[in-house]
């Protein structure tokens, strides 16, 4: 059964226009899904939706809503709802004044949540070991994040979002900025974590999406238009 429900949603930066226009989808669990279409087709802003990350005008006709599991986000404490969706950018965004160690464990010092030391040392390397970091960078844990490549800074940023325990990931084009080769090793790092994640993937890149989801969403001016499994949509009949 899906982990997300999207219910009849409507969604609009102002004006008559709606950048979301009456979406409804399930989002299975430990799957990958894959959300592609046009530019401005309304992609970032469902994807954002999903943990209330848009910026939304509350006086405009916004509609219908999003269940996490049988809980409505809009009546969820914003801070909870983030622990349990974590969300990784286009651009590697490492906060730059904080060393590599410090951005793993962001989301708690961000947030006030104190750990002992050893809980920490833990967090910090599972969470390093799981993107495929630690042995690429666990003899300068406390130098900047920002002194790494754009490859191993978003890697560097899955990590901070993976130790914060959320149940969902969001990835609004992870790898755009990214090389080939940076690029196949986030693909990889995806696979590998729909076991323990349910994940939703912006992405521009339909070979991408075709390599790696297992459902495919294609949206246009606002509208979920196709929606299934990307086997069946992109097998040629
Ligand atoms: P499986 O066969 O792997 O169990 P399903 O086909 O039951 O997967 O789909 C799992 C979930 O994915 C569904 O519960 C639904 O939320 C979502 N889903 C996939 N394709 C569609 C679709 N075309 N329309 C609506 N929901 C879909
Ligand atoms: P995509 O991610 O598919 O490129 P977006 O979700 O960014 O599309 O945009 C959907 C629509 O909402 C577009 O028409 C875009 O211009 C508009 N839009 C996006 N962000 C804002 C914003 N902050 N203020 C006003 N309009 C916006």
């Amino acid at each position: 059964s899906p982990i997300i429900n999207i219910d009849k949603l409507s969604l609009s930066y102002g004006g008559d226009k709606y950048a979301i226009n009456d979406v409804s989808a399930g989002i299975a669990k430990n799957k990958i899904t894959a959300i592609m279409g046009p530019s401005g087709c309304g992609k970032s802003t469902l994807l954002r939706a999903i943990n209330r990350m848009h910026e939304l005008n509350p006086d405009t006709h916004n509609k219908g809503t999003i269940y996490l599991g049988k809980d409505d986000i809009y009546e969820m404490n914003p801070i909870l709802l983030r622990r349990r969706i974590g969300m990784v950018f286009q651009r590697p965004n490492p906060f730059p004044t904080m060393s590599i160690y410090d951005n793993v464990i962001a989301g708690y010092l961000l947030n006030g949540i104190k750990l002992k030391r050893k809980e920490k040392d833990e967090i910090v390397e599972k969470s390093l070991r799981e993107v495929g970091l630690w042995s690429e960078v666990k003899d300068s844990l406390h130098s900047r994040g920002t002194f790494l490549s754009g490859g191993q800074q978003q890697r560097l940023c899955i990590a901070r979002t993976l130790a914060y325990t959320p149940e969902i990931i969001l990835l609004d084009e992870p790898t755009s900025a990214l090389d080939p080769i940076a690029t196949a090793k986030i693909e990889d790092l995806l696979v590998k974590l729909k076991k323990d994640f349910t994940i939703v993937l912006v992405t521009h890149n339909m070979s991408q999406a075709a390599r790696i989801s297992d459902y495919s969403m294609f949206m246009y001016l606002g509208e979920l238009v196709e929606y299934g499994k990307t086997k069946q949509m992109f097998t040629m009949p």
